[in-house]
């Protein structure tokens, strides 16, 4: 074996690969891995058919790979659409797997018989190399250009560039060498021709970094779906407990308020209106919470009614004048909306930091304390009462001023 041959090998090899890893991920999620799979599989199988089908005769070969390779610029094109959400006409409420797929499909059929045609009745390597590229590009060009602007992130811009690049490769060399340079006229010729060394090196080089791009983008989006789903309430789009512990303890345990907010009388919403209806104030309630929060703070759901909100560098009054805020938007917001005919209320617990602390958790812990006696007094109310004196150790020479006096406010 040559170095051509094994290079022959190495490039469906390095395709493959790619392919079969696609095929793992989209075990994960399903679109567009699986559309990428079948892209980079076929085009391995494209690459590799003239040493793997050397017993055919040479017309029906050419066909069969030039089918793979139309077959994977579909994929490609088709995965692309899926990974962007690329969607149909709204009004039509198709998704980015139906988007334009006739058109797609149209080109890829007209592309297949006119390559049939060159390469079953007329033999001429020199047509069959333009019209299967020209399809192929097309293939992928019609997406690229609907993708164009909407690029999320560094690595999809990258990966449009690439398939930029991969196409212009395309155009460019059968440009020079297709048309302008001497192209054998006969099928036979290709495995030795010139076109053919140049194409192989040009997709090792431009496919590898395209499908590393591919598999980067969408491991990206496996990753963050997965840490999102980790992270966050479904019924509210809050972070949950894990969420919050990850944003607010991320960097130590900063200075700040804690607010623990918890919906009155909850029970008796669903008792009477419904879990479904239950489930509606929740989502209201979140948007509230988070409409009124300033930038920096970090809300979330901590399971059933009940919402827990830091407040980074706020002091025990500057946190009871928000929470005050808050449980006035909720007193005061129009209710009927979500069908629920009476009005919500909601108590809060404020709590700061104590240097006796370890972590956050006793800040909740104490706020949890200042919503239960919140309750207890009455609901709709905001109790702030300051940490015990036990709880702090002041710094020698510095004492520390705790008011005696329960504050909470109505
Ligand atoms: P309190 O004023 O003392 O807080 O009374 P409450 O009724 O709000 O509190 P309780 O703890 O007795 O009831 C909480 C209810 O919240 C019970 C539970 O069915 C309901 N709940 C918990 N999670 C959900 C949810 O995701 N959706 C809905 N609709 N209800 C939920
Ligand atoms: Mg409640
Ligand atoms: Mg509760």
């Amino acid at each position: 074996m040559n170095a051509a041959d094994s290079f022959a090998f190495l490039l469906p090899f390095i395709l493959l690969t790619f392919g079969t890893v696609f095929l793992i991920v989209s075990r994960y999620e399903k679109r567009p891995a699986l559309s990428w799979a079948a892209g980079f599989s076929l085009a391995a199988l494209g690459f590799a058919g003239p040493a793997l089908l050397f017993w055919l005769p040479v017309p029906l070969m050419a066909l069969i790979c030039d089918t793979l390779f139309i077959g994977a610029f579909f994929f490609y094109g088709q995965a692309l659409l899926e990974q962007f959400q690329v969607k149909g006409k709204p009004e039509a409420g198709k998704d980015a797997a139906a988007a334009y797929s006739g058109v797609r499909m149209g080109i890829a059929a007209t592309g297949f018989l006119a390559v049939a045609y060159v390469d079953l009745f007329l033999g001429r390597l020199d047509l069959e190399v333009i019209v299967n590229d020209t399809t192929c590009v097309l293939l992928l060009a019609l997406p690229l250009l609907m993708c164009i602007r909407k690029a999320r992130h560094w690595l999809e811009a990258g990966l449009l560039m690439m398939i930029g690049l991969v196409l212009l490769e395309t155009v460019l060399r059968n440009v020079v060498m297709a048309i302008l340079s001497h192209m054998p006229r006969q099928l036979e010729a290709f495995a030795a021709s010139d076109y053919a060394a140049v194409m192989r090196i040009c997709a090792s080089f431009f496919g590898l970094l395209f499908a590393l791009f591919a598999l980067a983008s969408v491991a990206r989006d496996v990753l963050i779906r997965y840490r999102h789903a980790a992270e966050c309430d479904p019924l509210t789009g809050m972070l949950n407990r894990r969420g919050f512990e990850l944003a607010v303890t991320g960097g130590g345990d900063p200075a700040g308020a804690v607010l623990v907010c918890d919906i009155d009388h909850f029970k008796r919403i669903n008792d009477d209106y419904g879990h479904q209806h239950g489930d509606r104030v929740l989502v209201v309630m979140a948007g509230l919470l988070t409409r009124y929060l300033p930038a920096r703070a970090v809300a979330a759901r901590f399971g059933g009614e009940e919402f827990v909100i830091f407040l980074p560098g706020y002091d025990l009054a500057e946190a009871e004048v928000l929470a005050n805020m808050l449980r006035l938007a909720i007193a005061s917001h129009a209710w009927r909306e979500v069908g629920v005919d009476r009005q919500v209320t909601a108590s809060f617990g404020c709590a700061v930091g104590a240097t006796a602390d370890r972590s956050v958790h006793e800040r909740i812990a104490r706020a949890d304390a200042n919503l239960y006696a919140a309750k207890h007094d009455g609901r709709n109310r905001v109790v702030a009462l300051p940490v015990p004196p036990e709880r702090e150790r002041p710094a020698a020479g510095k004492p520390v001023i705790v008011s005696p006096v329960r504050s909470y406010s109505r």
